[in-house]
């Protein structure tokens, strides 16, 4: 047989995916994949409950559909402090995976260089060779996991076309403050490149910090192609509903891309979901509240256990220290760590560009008590894995 493509040569498949197949195999509490075990708003629920016997079932319009795009619409400009047209500057998307790639399918071409800073999301690996991008990283240094302005200006004098910003990040839980998005902002524009974002978990944002859209800022609107999902936001990640926010003239060719890749994200859900993107402020407050209470949990566990960890400012990640095992694979702690301890987490490895393999990443989007369940599992660690 004639050999394959050469572009998914080097493809390998998603650890963080694989992972929560290890974990069912064992059985393990899974805090590898990120995604919560607890119930969606009952509100949307209800209206998904009617929905299926009244419709939509058909193919909503390809860029969604217009009852969701205008509460998108009417949500995100009062969280962007800017008005977005919900007719020009919308597309919705199978997830924010898809709007990451239909982003990146809009504004790169083969060889062009985009800067993604490490560790990175997982996919933006796999959007890269998809697209034919050449990635340039810029390293975020643990523990603090700031980056060097003069790292990044060199990354921008290679010219690319693109930066990838993940905020607040996954894998580390920083969130980029005003005056980092600033000299991003400063150089994109310089160097007359685009940003284009991840902010899925724009939501979730530990005080004293505070989210900023760097669509937001002065002159970048039109330089940002803003992606995210309802994932997250209220707990669906299944139902793969994300978006691209952008000035007319991207969305005008990711509609385009986003068409031809999917055609539509699903007609029902959408509808359902849009009861959710018309809550008040008030929503947004109480899942805060939720994760920063499941973070204090979390983190005064593994401190109480004495394990070393990083501290969030956003997202729900956090990363474990395992220096003191000496391990040559952080792959097989993990995968030992699910079949002997019986938590599910995801090598550190495989977010960073550079060659470190002391950190495992876990997630504390989970019931309290599945948190509780997986520390008094990690209180046999240190026996367990030591040997
Ligand atoms: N964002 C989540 C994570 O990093 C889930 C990713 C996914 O599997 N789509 O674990």
């Amino acid at each position: 047989m004639r050999q394959l493509s050469e572009r998914t040569s080097g493809f390998t498949d998603s650890v963080i995916r694989r992972m929560t197949r290890v974990s069912q195999r064992y059985g393990a509490v899974n805090l590898s994949q990120g995604f919560p075990d607890f119930e969606p708003p009952r509100e949307i629920l209800e209206r998904l409950a009617r929905v299926a016997l009244d419709g939509p079932h058909q193919y909503s319009l390809t860029w969604g559909a217009q009852n969701f795009r205008e509460a998108l619409a009417e949500k995100q400009s009062r969280f962007m402090g800017r008005r977005i047209d919900p007719d020009k500057e919308i597309v919705v998307t199978c997830g924010s995976t898809e709007a990451m790639m239909a982003a990146m399918m809009t504004l790169v071409d083969p060889s062009d260089k985009v800067i993604v800073f490490s560790p990175f999301y997982e996919n933006y690996g796999a959007d890269a060779i998809l697209s034919g991008a050449e990635p340039i990283y810029v390293p975020l240094e643990p523990p603090c996991f700031k980056f060097s302005e003069e790292a990044l200006e060199l990354a921008f004098r290679s010219r690319p076309k693109a930066l990838i910003l993940c905020n607040p990040s996954n894998p580390c839980g920083k969130v980029f403050t005003r005056d980092e998005l600033l000299v991003i902002a400063a150089l994109a524009q310089k160097y007359d490149a685009y940003v284009i974002t991840d902010e899925v978990y724009e939501h979730i944002v530990y005080a004293p910090h505070e989210h900023t859209y760097i669509a937001s800022l002065p002159g970048m609107f039109e330089r940002t192609v803003s992606c995210s999902s309802l994932s997250k936001t209220y707990s669906v990640t299944g139902w793969r509903l994300g978006y691209i926010i952008a000035p007319e003239a991207v969305i005008d060719v990711a509609k385009k891309v986003h068409d031809f890749l999917t055609v539509g994200a699903a007609a029902p859900l959408q509808e359902a979901a849009a009861v959710g993107l018309r809550f008040g402020d008030g929503y947004y407050r109480a899942l805060l509240r939720e994760y920063t209470e499941k973070r204090e949990l979390f983190l005064n566990g593994l401190d109480t256990l004495g394990i070393g960890h990083t501290v969030p400012e956003g997202a729900y990640y956090v990363m474990l220290d395992i220096s003191e095992y000496n391990c040559e694979s952080d792959v097989e702690f993990c995968e030992r760590l699910a079949e002997e301890v019986g938590v599910g987490a995801v090598p550190g490895s495989v977010f960073f560009r550079e060659d470190i393999r002391h950190l495992i990443r876990l997630h504390f989007a989970k019931r309290n008590d599945t948190l509780q369940e997986a520390l008094n599992r990690l209180e046999h660690m240190r026996k367990k894995m030591r040997r």
